[in-house]
C-alpha cells in the first residue's frame, strides 16, 4: 500500500500574490481530527515532494480543503500554486498535530489566534459542533499585514453564517476578530498587544484573559508563537500535549528554513 492517497483537485481560488486555497477529493480511508495536519503535496519527476499542511476542512466535510501560502521560488509552492482542476495531489495517509481539543483542559472560552495560513487548522475546528459544545465562547483571531489577505477567513465566516446548522452556533458562541499591521482597517495591530492592552476584549465586550476559564490554541509564525507562548506561561497558563492537557498549545505555521 502506497503511503499516499491519489487526490484530484476540484477546485483552486486565488486569493492575493501570495495566498490561495483549493479544495480536492478526499479518500474514505483518510481519518484526521479537526485541528490537525497531513503531509501532502506532488509527484515531481517521480518523487513525492511534500510539506506539512494542516486540513481546513472538517472531518465531516467529504472534500479536502487547504489553505496555502505561495513561497516564489519554494520547492514546493512554486509548483502548487500551478495546480487546477483535475490535476492530482498526494496526501499522506497519517494526520497528527497538538491543536486538538483532548489536548486542553476543560474551560469556558477558546481563543483560536492566528497570522497567515496559521488561519488553516482553525477553518476546520469552527466546522466542529463539538467545539461549540465544549466551549461556551470561542474567539477567532486572524492576523495579517494586509486587508486582502484576510479574504479566505472572511469568506469562510460568510459562509458559515448563512449555514442551517452553524448559523446559530456562531451568532451565540463565535466571535471573529481579524486584524491588520500595515493599513487602515476597523481592526488594528499585533495579537500579542491586542491582548495586552485588552483592546481586543473591550472591542469584542468580553472579559480579559484569566486562566481559569481560557483555552488557547495558536498557529502562526515561529517568533510570533515565542511571544505568545512567552506572555500566557508568565500568566500561569501551561502548555498542554498528547500526555498532559494543558491551557494553551501551539503549531507552527511553517518552519524557517
Ligand atoms: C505543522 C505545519 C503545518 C503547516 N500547514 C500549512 C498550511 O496549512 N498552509 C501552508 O501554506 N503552509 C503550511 N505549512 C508550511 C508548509 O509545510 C511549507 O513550508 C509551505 O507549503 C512552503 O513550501 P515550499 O516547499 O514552497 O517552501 P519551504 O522550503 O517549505 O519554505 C520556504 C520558506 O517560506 C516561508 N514559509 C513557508 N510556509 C509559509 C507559510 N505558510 N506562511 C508564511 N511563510 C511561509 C518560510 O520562511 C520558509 O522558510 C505548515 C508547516 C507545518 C510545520
Amino acid at each position: 500500500m502506497s503511503a499516499f492517497y491519489r487526490e484530484k483537485v476540484l477546485s483552486v481560488q486565488h486569493w492575493t500574490d501570495t495566498l490561495f486555497s483549493f479544495k480536492a477529493t478526499r479518500d474514505s480511508g483518510f481519518r484526521f481530527q479537526n485541528g490537525q495536519f497531513a503531509m501532502i503535496g506532488l509527484e515531481v519527476e517521480g518523487r513525492p515532494l511534500l510539506r506539512a499542511y494542516s486540513m481546513a476542512s472538517a472531518n465531516h466535510e467529504e472534500e479536502l480543503e487547504f489553505f496555502s501560502i505561495k513561497v516564489a521560488d519554494g520547492p514546493l509552492t512554486s509548483r502548487l500554486q500551478r495546480i487546477k482542476q483535475g490535476d492530482t495531489i498526494l496526501v499522506g495517509r497519517k494526520a497528527t498535530g497538538t491543536l486538538i481539543t483532548d489536548n486542553l483542559i476543560p474551560g469556558d472560552r477558546l481563543l483560536l489566534l492566528s497570522t497567515g495560513t496559521g488561519l488553516a487548522p482553525f477553518a476546520s475546528l469552527i466546522k466542529d459542533p463539538e467545539v461549540y459544545e465544549r466551549f461556551e465562547k470561542i474567539v477567532l483571531v486572524h492576523g495579517c499585514r494586509h486587508v486582502n489577505e484576510l479574504a479566505f477567513g472572511e469568506q469562510l465566516v460568510a459562509t458559515l453564517t448563512e449555514d442551517e446548522l452553524f448559523g446559530p452556533l456562531l451568532s451565540e458562541k463565535l466571535s471573529y476578530y481579524p486584524t491588520v499591521t500595515r493599513e487602515p482597517f476597523r481592526n488594528r495591530g499585533r495579537i500579542t498587544d491586542l491582548i495586552t492592552s485588552e483592546q481586543l476584549f473591550n472591542d469584542i465586550g468580553q472579559k480579559p484573559l484569566n486562566v481559569e476559564g481560557d483555552r488557547i490554541m495558536m498557529c502562526g509564525s515561529p517568533a510570533m508563537l515565542e511571544e505568545l507562548k512567552q506572555m500566557f506561561e508568565a500568566r500561569a497558563f501551561t502548555e498542554g500535549n498528547h500526555t498532559e492537557p494543558g491551557h494553551f498549545v501551539i503549531e507552527k505555521a511553517f518552519v524557517e528554513r
